[in-house]
């Protein structure tokens, strides 16, 4: 019987350590996410979300015929012969604020003092402004106000008509929309207090490591600080997740197994450390027997050890210890899940054409996210030129760093004045 198709992970219980292409692991870890499901937020919480359903105008915008301007509503026809020397002279009948709802109807030859906002009486078609006007003006006969008009008003100046900015049943905003703040008010002025956007995922962020310490406590000897739980938490919470920092596990299958069932119900499972060849990495030997793992080296640099599969449901992302490495690669891998999750359509990063400034070294065909700083150039293309020391595990580099600068695979020198493409780092 012929064997069926060998998906990437055959059987990732028994998965031996393979090299991938940093894009055949990214399409293989985008195809276990999804949008995630929709749920009604209040409009203020929704800047950034992807929109999950349309939302139609229940209601003309404006509602109803209103005044544009503070000035005199009036007929156009009785101003027709208006001039700054012969002034049309019209009694004053009533005055209309905002909001106001018993309108006096306009008849002809009257004026009616009206303000921005305020519905439009009928039997007027135009208002004319107070800077056309003298309101001082003359006390008419019987002691009723007037008004000189100074200029021939025109039919609909001045005059916001119902339904002219949107007509009620118009779409305002489609499904998978990212929301900005204009378009919040925009469903606003259509009435809706809230919208349906997928939901945010929840990211459960683990470190591991005998060796490694919270910041706060007094560091042993052989210790280091637990630097990777902010760098990818932060990222993850600035990409639009809900944030659970889980705390650090020690290289023990009890206290590992145990961290891990207690973030079984996030979104995504992100670890740290422990998926390299080490010794005492027993994180991939526990991922194997809680879930699906499997084990990648990807053609990556920093970052090449990668865990990817599932414990129980949950999604879960093994990152290498190495800080830089670790967030490196949550850029890559990371980023695109979050935001497939939260039913973004583009998951690419933002990507901006440099001209590196220095001489830089790529042998071992992988592709290397080169930390740079950019300099924009007067009229030419942005420079980027190298952040720093750029080890795997120097954090000050990427801390200095705007971009990650792509050195593709098959490039083994990259000379000064060379082309090429950078992630900006937006955060
Ligand atoms: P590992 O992949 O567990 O062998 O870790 C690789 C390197 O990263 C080691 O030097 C670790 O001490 C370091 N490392 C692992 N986890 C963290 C962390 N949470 N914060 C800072 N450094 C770490
Ligand atoms: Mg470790």
């Amino acid at each position: 019987m012929p064997e069926p198709t060998t998906p990437l992970i055959e059987r990732p219980w028994e998965d031996v350590e393979r090299m991938l292409d940093v894009d055949t692991a990214l399409q293989h870890v985008l195809s276990a996410f999804a949008p995630l499901e929709s749920i009604s937020v209040p409009l203020l919480d929704a800047t950034g979300m992807v929109l999950a359903a349309d939302v139609v105008a229940r209601d003309d915008v404006p509602p109803f015929r209103n005044s544009a301007m503070d000035g005199y509503a009036v007929r156009a026809a009785d101003t027709a012969a208006a001039t700054w020397s012969a002034p049309s002279q019209l009694p004053v009948i009533a005055y209309v604020a905002a909001g106001q709802r018993d309108v006096p109807p306009l008849r002809p030859g009257e004026a009616i003092r009206i303000m921005t906002g305020a519905p439009l009486p009928e039997g007027a078609d135009a208002v004319v402004r107070f800077e056309e006007t003298d309101e001082s003006g003359s006390v008419g006969q019987a002691g009723r106000e007037t008004v000189l008009v100074y200029r021939a008003a025109r039919p609909f100046d001045n005059v916001r008509e119902a339904g002219e900015d949107i007509a009620r049943g118009t779409t305002v905003a489609r499904r998978e929309h990212v929301l900005r703040p204009a378009d919040l008010g925009l469903i606003a002025s259509v009435g809706e207090p809230s919208v349906s956007v997928h939901r945010r995922p929840v990211v459960a962020v683990l470190s591991t490591g005998n060796e490694v310490m919270a910041p706060g406590e007094d560091l042993e000897p052989g210790t280091i600080r637990d630097s990777n739980s902010f760098v990818l938490g932060a990222l993850a919470r600035a990409w639009g997740a809900d944030v659970r920092l889980i705390g650090i596990a020690c290289d023990t299958v009890a206290d590992l197994t145990g961290r891990l069932t207690e973030a079984k119900d996030a979104d995504l499972i992100v670890t740290s450390g422990g998926v390299s060849l080490g010794d005492f990495d027993l994180v991939k030997d526990v991922l194997k027997s809680e879930g699906e793992i499997a084990i990648w080296q990807v053609r990556m640099k920093p970052g090449k050890p990668l865990a990817f599969g599932h414990i129980g449901l949950t999604p879960l992302l093994g990152l290498p210890g190495n800080p830089v490495a670790a967030a490196v690669s949550f850029v890559i891998f990371g980023r695109p899940a979050i935001r497939k999750m939260l039913g973004h359509e583009v998951t690419e990063p933002r990507i901006e054409e440099v001209v590196a400034a220095d001489p830089i070294d790529n042998r071992g065909h992988r592709r290397h996210y080169v930390r740079v700083r950019l300099e924009p150039a007067a009229g030419g293309p942005t420079l980027a030129r190298i952040a720093g020391e750029q080890g795997a595990g120097v954090l000050s580099s990427l801390a200095a760093a705007d971009a990650l600068m792509i050195v593709p695979e098959e490039i083994e020198r990259v000379q000064p004045g060379t082309c090429l493409r950078a992630i900006l780092l937006d955060w």
